[in-house]
């Protein structure tokens, strides 16, 4: 949240995996819109409009995400992460969040608001839509009842407030639609009105895409319908300059609006709500992102990349895969975060931040974990997916503590600091609501498909259902603990497939066996490995995929480097202050490290004659190893990001 612009404005993110809305194929899509075009009064057209319009301008995709429903996680950390969050989803009392909805409906609330940013006023009832969302997924993920039955009253309730209120709007603002209005009209504004609005209209698809809920998409299209009639008479120029306060995603749910629904109308105003001042340079390949506050962009950048995929327009696209490029090259750290204070700084600026104890918001690496989903099913190539491991592991999963479920605001590079973690009924930050989405969604990015081929990703345990091969496939595998994974195929018949097996860019070697006789090596690393045959009931693939330690430098300053094993980013135990047991639940965490800027030694790393193969070693048995070189006195404890927890760290080290 841009903290800079409070009073005025607000700063995040999006929601939902509404890639290609995690539709599994062109058939699920048509079949909701025939549930949809089922009640014409809902939307005023015909089932064939619906399905004509949809299909139309869609670039060719390349890949395809499989819908959460069709991936089920197996034992491992995603597992466990995903139950930890299940729990904490639903620990929360859904009246407390639809309280702001019900009071500004003119319906007695029936339970008090929570705490944090709810109580605040700034963006009244954005976690209610990250909720929806988180929950839609997590029942897709998993199938727990108790989830769909929280589905069903949130958007019921939902539904009794937009009768209730007067016109179509649905929102936790306590004046209603006044400070949309305001937005619209180039007024001064409390807030940021469109950046929650959005969040509530992404839950509400997710609660349509996920859950397959005919009462959310009514919902949803009756809040677009609202947006469109108000945004009508405001004219390009004012239109545009109100698109400099942050907005969320709203190109790509208005976006999603039109797909789901295949109303032309809904797109035109997506295409509104792309912002040109980030558009053009972009397009024409031009970093002008020194100063921005980041996770206003990536969402807009995200909607980008939904009307490339909706027009076909390759200015969109452009702009989508170049500021991919320049934040994952130029801008992130080895953990795949970025950012300081919320803001891109000049990269050459890189190693002052590192005593900065507010770099890399969760919420900037969920965003482009999205775009880079995005990507992906656009042009598949391994560069993305490499990212997206780095970013998943050091960002996402480091940023959930695993005893509470907590989640981090920001994720500090500074050296003595901790990760502090939001509190249970007290924050509700931004990160809050996308922590509850990133842990509620591993399975949306471990396989993608097209056609006859089979993408393999990430090597995570899971059950995977390819439901138009008739195929079923199951990846056992300990990593990152083991750098090894297997995959059986259960097929109906002998089947010919494309497997497109991953070779990862940090892996020097990889092997294939089938069904115990060796198939392949490659040493072809950032490449996939494509295996084409007809494969049979049965066959086993074991893939070998050793990892070894290496230093990675920081994009600009390359005499800074974070440790590196395999993909995950290894962090030094180091002394800090005390801190209690709890101290680091802060419900003011935001704010908290701001205080902390000023510079600090960066550690210095000689590593001797032996190198790095001399210098760290892997415990025995463990996920861990040891630090040990000619000026490091004792030592260091290393252990991955994603394990730190309660404890002071350190990332960076001053090499050569
Ligand atoms: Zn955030």
């Amino acid at each position: 949240m841009n903290m800079k612009f409070q009073k005025i404005s607000r700063t995040t993110s999006i929601t939902g995996d509404a890639w290609d809305l995690g539709l599994p194929a062109d058939r699920h899509r048509r079949r909701l819109l025939r549930a949809v075009a089922a009640a014409p009064l809902l939307l005023g057209m015909p089932a064939e409009a619906a399905e004509g319009v949809a299909g139309e301008g869609d670039a060719d995709e390349a890949a395809r995400p499989f819908p959460l429903s069709d991936v089920r996680l197996l034992d491992g950390p995603f597992l466990e992460s995903q139950s930890l969050n299940a729990r904490y989803l639903q620990s929360l009392n859904c009246d407390r969040l639809l309280h702001n909805y019900r009071k500004n409906a003119g319906l007695a609330p029936k339970a008090p608001v929570y705490g944090g940013w709810e109580a605040e006023g700034l963006c009244p009832g954005h976690t209610l839509g990250h909720f929806l969302s988180a929950c839609s997924m997590l029942w897709a993920s998993t199938g727990r009842e108790g989830l769909r039955a929280r589905i069903d009253y949130v958007v019921g309730e939902l539904h009794a407030c937009q009768e209730a209120a007067p016109g179509s709007l649905v929102c936790g603002f306590p004046d209603g639609d006044t400070q949309l209005r305001n937005c619209l009209a180039g007024r001064p504004v409390v807030g940021v009105p469109w950046y929650t609005l959005h969040k509530l209209m992404a839950g509400l698809r997710d609660a349509s895409v996920h859950r397959r809920n005919a009462q959310a998409l009514a919902v949803l299209v009756s809040i677009a319908d609202w947006v469109d009639e108000a945004a009508r008479p405001v004219d390009e120029p004012r239109f545009q300059k109100m698109l400099d306060l942050e907005h969320g995603g709203m190109s790509e749910v208005l976006a999603d609006v039109h797909a789901l629904t295949g109303e032309v109308r809904y797109l035109r105003l997506a295409e509104r709500f792309s912002h040109r001042a980030l558009l053009a340079p972009l397009a024409e390949g031009r970093d002008a992102l020194d100063g921005l506050h980041a996770n206003t962009q990536i969402p807009k950048v995200i909607g980008f990349a939904r009307l490339h995929k909706l027009t076909g327009q390759a200015h969109y696209r452009q702009a989508a895969s170049y500021f991919w490029r320049t934040v994952v090259e130029q801008r992130s750290f080895a953990t795949g975060g970025h950012g300081a204070d919320e803001h891109f700084f000049p990269p050459a600026e890189v190693e002052q931040h590192l005593a900065s104890a507010t770099t890399m918001e969760t919420c900037g690496t969920y965003n482009m974990l999205r775009l880079t989903q995005a990507l992906f099913a656009a042009q598949p190539t391994a560069g993305y997916a490499d990212y997206y491991e780095r970013a998943l592991f050091n960002g996402i999963l480091a940023s959930q503590d695993p005893d509470s479920g907590m989640f981090t605001y920001f994720q500090p590079t500074r050296r003595t600091y901790p990760k502090l973690y939001c509190t249970h009924e007290h924050s509700f930050f931004c990160c809050t609501g996308t922590g509850m989405e990133n842990h509620a969604k591993h399975g949306d990015s471990i396989y993608f498909h097209h056609q006859n081929v089979l993408y393999v990703n990430l090597f995570i345990a899971s059950d995977l259902h390819w439901v138009d091969q008739g195929v079923r496939l199951r990846q056992t595998t300990r990593f990152p603990e083991l750098g090894a994974s297997r995959l059986t195929l259960r097929l109906e018949r002998p089947t010919k497939l494309v497997l497109r097996l991953r070779h990862p860019g940090w892996c020097k070697q990889l092997s294939v066996r089938l069904n115990g006789r060796k198939l392949i090596d490659s040493d072809q690393a950032g490449r996939y490995v494509e295996l084409a045959r007809t494969w049979r009931d049965g066959d086993i693939l074991e893939i070998d995929l050793p990892m070894h330690v290496h230093l990675v430098p920081l994009p600009n300053a390359p005499q800074l480097a974070a440790l590196m094993y395999g993909p995950l980013v290894l962090a030094a135990r180091v002394a800090g202050p005390a801190m209690p047991p709890g101290a680091d639940f802060v419900a003011g965490n935001v704010s908290f490290g701001k205080k902390f800027k000023e510079p600090l030694e960066i550690l210095a790393l000689r590593l001797g004659g032996a190198g790095l193969e001399g210098a760290v070693r892997r415990s025995p048995g463990a996920l861990a190893f040891r630090l040990g070189g000619p000026d490091l006195g004792e030592g260091y404890e290393l252990l991955p990001f994603h394990r730190i927890a309660h404890g002071s760290y350190n990332l960076y080290w001053r090499v050569g």
